[in-house]
């Protein structure tokens, strides 16, 4: 295991633009020696990634980014190494996707009331069995011209604020770390302080989290405010929580470099060291 060590990014599994393979051939030329892979509620990348990432000579944390929500919050819980066919993980992503897929529809069709979109439109942007969210939709905004990019897509037709959008299916986050962790696997939240303060969870909820077995807090994230870092900085070290730090890349679906915030490689090894659910795939 080496560094540098990246451990959030997406593929076309998710809402990501690049397949697994294109994933960790892109991994290998930005020079990374550790990735995760970690796909929005879905591990269906895991074998492809492994086989490209062997290629490369870079180790795979396999992983997802599980949703949850707490009240009207999306967080996110990146779930590092879990066992893939634990039953209870499996049916609670196979849920939570199926109300992505209901979510998406039900957008799509209020935007279509506007603008000519429709479902075909969607699935001409997704993977086969990819996990469905906004990001696909916006893809075909972009392919209408009815947008530039996602980001436009996100600040205007597909923001909360309008009457297209709808949340989807997700548990609450202490159901979801105690998930993960039967699952043999290690949870840190992602992103957790995104800008607008009272997007960040409440603090003594953050004991909860901590107490049913969160590992760490994902510090150094592009979203994350310098401010709300300092916060969640004294929060880690307070409740023994470990920092990480990683790009959230999505190819070209965001602006998010690979390797612009990587994780320290003994924080990697505290991960393996303390995941049952699977392996590292170690190249050679
Ligand atoms: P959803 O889970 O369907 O609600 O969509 C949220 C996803 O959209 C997140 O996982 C982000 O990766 C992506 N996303 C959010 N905001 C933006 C943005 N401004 N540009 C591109 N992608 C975004
Ligand atoms: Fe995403
Ligand atoms: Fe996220
Ligand atoms: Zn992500």
């Amino acid at each position: 295991m080496h560094g540098p060590a990246d451990l959030h990014t997406h593929s076309s599994v998710s809402d990501g633009t690049e397949t697994p393979t294109q994933l960790m051939r892109a991994a290998g030329a930005a020079g990374l020696g550790t990735i995760a892979l970690t796909d929005h509620d879905s591990t269906a990348g895991w074998a492809e990634a492994a086989v490209e990432s062997r290629r490369q000579g870079i180790t795979l944390l396999p992983g997802m980014e599980l949703s949850t929500r707490y009240e009207w919050r999306s967080v996110h819980l990146l779930a590092y190494l879990i066992d893939p066919l634990n039953g209870d993980l499996l049916q609670e992503t196979a849920k939570i996707r199926e109300s992505r897929l209901r979510r998406a529809e039900g957008i799509v069709a209020r935007i279509g009331d506007d603008y000519p979109l429709s479902w075909s439109d969607v699935l001409a942007q997704t993977r086969e069995g990819a996990t469905v969210g906004r990001p696909h939709i916006a893809d075909a905004l972009v392919a209408l011209g009815i947008v530039a990019d996602r980001g436009e897509a996100f600040d205007g037709i597909l923001h909360p604020r309008t009457g297209y959008y709808a949340p989807h299916y997700a548990p609450d986050p202490l159901t979801a770390v105690k998930l993960v962790r039967a699952a043999g696997g290690v949870p840190v939240i992602a992103h957790p302080v995104p800008a607008g303060r009272d997007r960040m969870l409440p603090e003594p909820y953050f004991r909860e989290l901590a107490d049913a077995g969160l590992f760490g807090l994902e510090i150094e994230h592009r979203e994350n405010t310098e401010e709300g870092k300092a916060v969640v900085r004294r929060i880690a070290s307070e409740l023994g929580l470990v920092a990480t730090g990683s790009s959230d890349y999505h190819g070209t679906g965001k602006p998010n470099r690979l390797g612009e915030n990587t994780t320290d490689i003994d924080v990697v090894r505290r991960i393996v060291g303390e995941a049952t659910g699977s392996a590292p795939v170690l190249s050679d």
